[in-house]
């Protein structure tokens, strides 16, 4: 027999239907629809994975996943969480507990086995996370008055991107809302859904910000519902290459990426933005500035009733390492100061970064060195590489907030999430 999994579902419906696609698999697979009998069921036949779903009379699945990973005997077996919810806190607190990941109902027949494969055979963490350190998350402030939703925040993929992961695999874009302005940041894979959302609400006016037009942060232009439907003007925003102007940049993007057999029905306004700062709605400025990377790159940092936010997802800090000349770490710390939360990359571990010098990204670790030089509040490292396993991004994100309480930043660091939503 194969990988031996428990299900705990009280819908014997539902949880039979998870058993079957298991079994089908090859896998050693049972069901258990009295959640009150799980942990006396996991010691007796120690499955290596378990698949709990949230909501269940007698106790909850997120409950029994807190008492899993916190019994030295269980804490190595794999929790998968499923939920017909998908609120972003139950997946925090899941996320805390340990469990190794939310599949959200109804999932994909096609990829459900596959995904439990892929958990099973993962290294174990280091450590059961209930008794070691958690994983770090920002937490919003009391009286938001900007809201902040990441559609997407993962580097290209390459040959060694996992299938799935907690943090997401979707390529750049960000979403900001101020009140009276909803802005798009990069049009990466995760504005295809952006556009899904908006979309319930009908066509309407947008207005997107590009930080530059490697693929990786323009590749869901042409799916993107602002592009293709008529109705929509999209005021699209960005710079120009010095040989290239902001039109055939824009037109090449989109056809690129446009599906087969779709057109471009949207009217498109083009602005083309320098170094500059711009008032973008009232009392909304927004400046953009030329970042530390190949080609012409943007960094914006948007300034509204008092807050203060930078997006700069592709950007090489030289770190420790800097020479005399290379000044840039700190001119981006002035130009982040105070910041009450900094989107920046934070592409590649230290030890990777040294083998990658010059290709236009950073270590995490000096990401958080500029936000903590600049007085900034919250730090989320953005365009992790997505060839990381979630080990990775989690050991980053434990190392990113260790590093801050060390050299006493008054700073909160965190590992961007598809899926997060912040309010500052
Ligand atoms: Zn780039």
């Amino acid at each position: 027999m194969g990988l031996s999994v428990l299900i705990v579902d009280d819908d014997d419906i539902a949880g039979g239907l998870s058993r079957d696609l298991l079994k089908d698999a090859g896998m050693d697979a049972e069901l258990l629809t009295n959640s009150l009998r799980a942990i006396d069921k996991l010691r007796e036949k120690r499955p290596e994975l378990v698949v709990l779903d949230i909501l269940m009379p007698g106790i909850d699945g997120l409950s029994l996943c807190h008492k899993i990973k916190s019994d030295p005997e269980l804490s190595s077996t794999k929790v998968v969480m499923v939920s017909g919810k998908s609120f972003e806190a139950d997946k925090q607190r899941a996320r805390q507990y340990g469990a190794d990941l939310f599949i959200e109902k109804p999932y994909n027949i096609e990829t459900f086995a596959t995904q439990i494969a892929e958990v099973a055979h993962r290294p174990a963490k280091a450590g059961p996370v209930a008794g070691g350190e958690p994983v770090p998350e920002l937490k919003s402030a009391p009286d938001a008055t900007l809201q902040i939703t990441v559609w997407g925040c993962r580097g290209p993929a390459g040959p060694k991107t996992p299938p799935s992961s907690q943090y997401g695999l979707m390529t750049s874009c960000l979403a900001i809302e101020t009140g009276e302005r909803k802005m798009i940041f990069d049009a990466g894979g995760g504005i295809v859904p952006l556009g899904g959302q908006l979309a319930l609400a009908g066509p309407q006016e947008l207005f997107l910000f590009l930080t530059h037009f490697h693929p990786d942060h323009t590749q869901g232009l042409g799916a993107f519902e602002g592009v293709r439907s008529s109705g929509y003007t999209l005021h699209l925003s960005g710079a120009k290459e010095p040989d290239k102007s902001l039109q055939d940049l824009v037109t090449e993007a989109i056809e690129a990426s446009l599906p087969a057999g779709a057109g471009v029905e949207a009217n498109i306004q083009l602005h083309e933005l320098m170094e500059q700062t711009y008032e973008v709605a009232p009392g909304v400025m927004l400046t953009s500035f030329y970042a530390n990377h190949p080609g012409t790159t943007l960094g914006f940092v948007l300034e509204s009733k008092g807050r203060k936010v930078v997006y700069c997802p592709d950007s090489e800090l030289y770190g420790e390492g800097a020479t005399a000349l290379q000044d840039y770490d700190d001119r981006l710390a002035r130009l982040c100061q105070g910041a009450d939360l900094i989107i920046h990359d934070g592409r590649y571990t230290a030890e990777d970064y040294r083998m990658t010098k010059n290709s236009g990204h950073s270590s995490f670790i000096s990401a958080v060195h500029m936000a903590g030089k600049a007085g900034a509040k919250r730090l989320l490292l953005f365009h992790a590489d997505s060839q990381y396993p979630d080990e990775v991004l989690d050991r980053m994100g434990i190392e990113a907030a260790r590093t801050s309480a060390e050299r006493g930043y008054k700073l909160d660091c965190a590992v961007a999430r598809e899926g997060l939503k912040l309010g500052i």
